[in-house]
């Protein structure tokens, strides 16, 4: 199979702009799991990092402009300076695009990794999605990411909460903050480091982004079949199957030969035969290539 990416740019007529940040850094105080045997402590950073960076990923494969907010520093970079980097963005956007609606042009999305109490504790766990409580386009975009969230993981969801988050309150364009799950409860610390789940809550993520902008992440990815490879194995197994039983047959009659000479004539003619059927095999397959590669194009076109 191949995948087909549609360009969310050219559908709305314009690039969208994705502020995406991994909060914290590997140094930052806390933000950690507790000691786990074992594994020892994971950072929350060690998940937030490769999630934002996959979320950056797919968002661009369909035509998102992205903006990371928490760069590699050799420090943390502070929530005041992650809100000057999105504003200062955000207003150059407004001046690319004038006429478009502030909440159109982008939005932001926080990628964290909650805590209690900082110690393992079995009945806090689940994700949460933040918004601020006077940005209506910030709930939509929370409201859309917590759906999207709840359909693929098998943890609690602790809903669509409001909180006065440095992110979510002092930036310009419709900002979500995602806790996607407790460091202090010990499976989904120890999550924090599958590759699975890290994949999960990223595709989820930009689904709701997705949808903020008025598309299904589905109908901007499609999945599609090589028929042309499976087509020709199909015929390479027909043919080494074809093959075997000449080349038995072939041997058969040989064997034959040896004691009848008259036979020997009728062999080379066969093999004669042979020859010409592999050869017509190969133009067929050869056009049977060119028709699907006519019929793939097609399709291209037409989507
Ligand atoms: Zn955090």
């Amino acid at each position: 199979m191949r995948i087909e990416y549609k360009d969310i740019s050219k559908l709305l007529g314009y690039e969208p702009t994705v502020y995406r940040g991994g909060g914290h850094h590997l140094s930052t105080a806390g933000k950690r799991t507790p000691y786990i045997p074992g594994i020892g402590v994971i950072r929350e950073y060690q998940f937030n990092r490769p999630v934002n960076e996959r979320v950056g990923e797919l968002l661009e494969q369909i035509g998102f402009r992205t903006v990371n907010v928490s760069p590699e520093q050799a420090t943390e970079v502070t929530l005041g300076k992650r809100a000057q980097i999105v504003n200062n963005d955000f207003r150059k956007q407004q001046k690319k695009y004038p006429k478009l609606a502030w909440y159109e042009l982008g939005v932001g999305v926080s990628i964290h990794y909650n805590a209690y109490n900082g110690i393992f504790d079995k009945k806090r766990g689940g994700f949460s999605t933040f918004h601020n409580k006077r940005s209506a386009y910030g709930k939509k975009l929370a409201q859309f990411i917590n759906e999207e969230m709840a359909k693929g993981t098998s943890q609690i969801n602790r809903g669509l909460k409001t909180n006065n988050l440095a992110m979510t309150r002092d930036t310009y364009p419709a900002y979500c903050l995602v806790e996607c799950g407790f460091m202090d409860m010990k499976t989904e610390a120890v999550r924090m480091l599958d590759k699975d789940f890290q994949e999960e809550c990223a595709i989820e993520i930009v689904r709701g982004i997705c949808r903020y902008f008025g598309y299904e992440y589905d109908d901007l990815v499609t999945i599609i079949p090589e028929p042309v490879k499976e087509s020709i194995n199909k015929h390479h197994d027909t043919q080494r199957r074809f093959m075997k039983k000449m080349y038995e047959q072939v041997v058969e009659m040989l064997s034959e030969g040896m004691r009848d000479e008259y036979k020997l004539e009728e062999i080379s003619l066969f093999l004669a035969e042979l020859l010409d059927a592999a050869i017509e095999d190969i133009h067929s397959l050869k056009q049977q290539v060119e028709e699907i590669n006519y019929e793939q194009k097609g399709y291209k076109e037409a989507n």
